[in-house]
């Protein structure tokens, strides 16, 4: 390996599996069709925050005390109003490392993940840090579809290691796929569930037809231009219908090669992806051998900060079609 990473990546996958089971376990206890009838957040949140604790504490305890920015804090959960929430929080945290756990002790774990909190002093552009979405795609957790556990290694703007936990994405027969990538390594698959199971490698399509390329985009159209998709899928004459997924399972479908290209794009001119919705996509695609840039056809930066302000929206690709759809991309959106 170019680096030591090999303490890293056993931390990482041993984090995201455990997170993995803490969501789920909310999942099968809390989510009810009554959730989504209510739009009863509770139980995402919950998964939410007990995914944070868990990642945060066991990096931590494998690695020392690594910088680590994740996408949630404590503060809100700290509130009076939100006792029933904060006890789930720990009880699934608890349950899921298989220890005793303070309420105090939660909290903390769940803050060891606020490094580079204020958008003011962003992290110096050299710093090696985590990131960490708990609950990527949060509307699929709660619809029982495609969400993940997202946690990547930064160095100097770049992810050098990535883990995407996907309870519910099929790969090989294999429901429950864990996917990692190490800079030079590959992108490799395994069990979520099942450590024992042997893995194997993700690889991207060899499509070198855009035409013949299949697309995922985002369910959500607030996310990602649905009709702005159709249009660039029209100019690459794809006829294919989209495989839309919620979080960075789109990304493992592209590494894996159940499809070909991942857009997705603005819905506004002001919006900044955040980083931890494609650090960890992004080097389990290029790893698999694909590539990754913004709509501009810009490599990702990832040394702003939370978010890829100077970036806009992602295209994903095996590769080889690339440069058509950037082209076709910057046609549709100046247009
Ligand atoms: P997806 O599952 O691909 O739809 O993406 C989920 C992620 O979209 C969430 O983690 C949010 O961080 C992010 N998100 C929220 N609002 C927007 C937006 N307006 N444009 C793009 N992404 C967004
Ligand atoms: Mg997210």
């Amino acid at each position: 390996m170019p680096h030591a990473l090999e303490k890293e990546l056993a931390a990482a996958i041993s984090a995201v599996r455990c997170a993995a089971k803490v969501c789920r376990a909310v999942a099968k206890q809390l989510v009810t069709a009554q959730t989504l009838e209510k739009k009863d957040r509770s139980p995402v949140t919950v998964a939410d925050y007990a995914s944070q604790a868990v990642v945060c504490h066991l990096l931590s305890k494998s690695l020392g005390d690594p910088r680590i920015m994740a996408e949630e804090d404590s503060q809100t959960l700290r509130q009076n109003d939100q006792a029933a929430i904060r006890q789930a929080v720990v009880d699934h945290a608890a349950a899921g490392l298989g220890q005793q756990a303070t309420e105090q002790q939660v909290l903390g774990w769940i803050d060891q993940g606020g490094y580079g909190k204020s958008q003011d002093t962003p992290p110096p552009p050299d710093a090696a840090f985590w990131t960490l979405d708990p609950i990527d795609g949060t509307k699929g957790f709660l619809r029982g579809e495609q969400y993940a556990v997202a946690l990547a290694l930064i160095e100097q703007g770049k992810p050098v290691l990535g883990v995407l936990g996907c309870p519910n994405l099929t790969d090989n027969n294999t429901e429950g796929i864990l996917l990692t990538a190490a800079v030079g390594q590959g992108t490799r698959v395994m069990s979520l569930w099942d450590d024992a199971k042997p893995g194997w490698p993700a690889r991207v399509t060899t499509v070198s037809d855009p035409a013949k390329a299949r697309f995922c985009e985002s369910v959500e159209s607030g996310h990602s231009s649905h009709s702005d998709a159709e249009q660039i899928a029209q100019r690459l004459g794809i006829t294919a219908d989209s495989l839309r997924m919620d979080s960075q399972a789109k990304y493992a479908a592209v590494a894996m090669g159940h499809a070909s290209i991942y857009l997705r794009l603005p819905t506004s001119k002001d919006y900044q992806e955040n980083i931890w919705d494609h650090a960890a996509g992004s080097i389990v695609v290029t790893e698999a051998g694909g590539r990754v840039t913004d709509t501009n056809g810009k490599p990702l930066d990832f040394s702003h900060g939370r978010t890829l302000k100077t970036n806009r929206g992602i295209v994903a690709t095996n590769g080889p079609i690339h440069d058509h759809v950037v082209d076709a991309v910057g046609q549709v959106l100046s247009a």
